[in-house]
């Protein structure tokens, strides 16, 4: 059931990962998990679930993307090379929890604009917001 409308969902996609659906009366999507996503807890599949539909509704892309987006923010960020090549430590899942929504602006910046890689630009970047 749709959490605005009420409607019933339909289902819009499948893929190994995901059954997607989608409202037929307004924009909401959600989609279950159906098979092996991230490697990480049941806790952390949650938060980046939900760090997915915020994406998905501050750019107005689908959720697909937006989960999209999500994996390539966890595939760069437990990389131990790229997290060098930032000065920064390898992100965990206890990094993950403690910044919870704020793994937005990290994929805004890292992922979406593709800016400079450069952590010190983000921590200016992110302190106007
Ligand atoms: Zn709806």
């Amino acid at each position: 059931m749709c959490l605005s409308c009420n409607a019933l969902l339909q289902r819009s996609k499948e893929t190994s990962t995901w059954i997607f659906y989608k409202c037929p009366s307004c924009e909401y999507e959600n989609a279950d998990l159906i098979g092996e996503w991230l490697p990480v807890d049941e806790d952390t599949h949650y938060l980046f679930y939900e760090i997915a539909m915020k994406l998905r509704s501050e750019l107005n892309i689908s959720l697909e993307s937006a989960i999209g987006l999500v994996e390539e923010y966890y595939s760069k960020f437990t990389n131990a090379d790229y997290c060098d090549s930032l000065g920064i430590n390898v992100q965990d899942e206890d990094f993950f929890h403690s910044e919870g929504i704020g793994m937005v602006y990290w994929i805004v910046f890292f992922v979406v604009e593709k800016n400079v890689p450069d952590y010190a630009k983000f921590v200016e970047w992110r302190s106007k917001l």
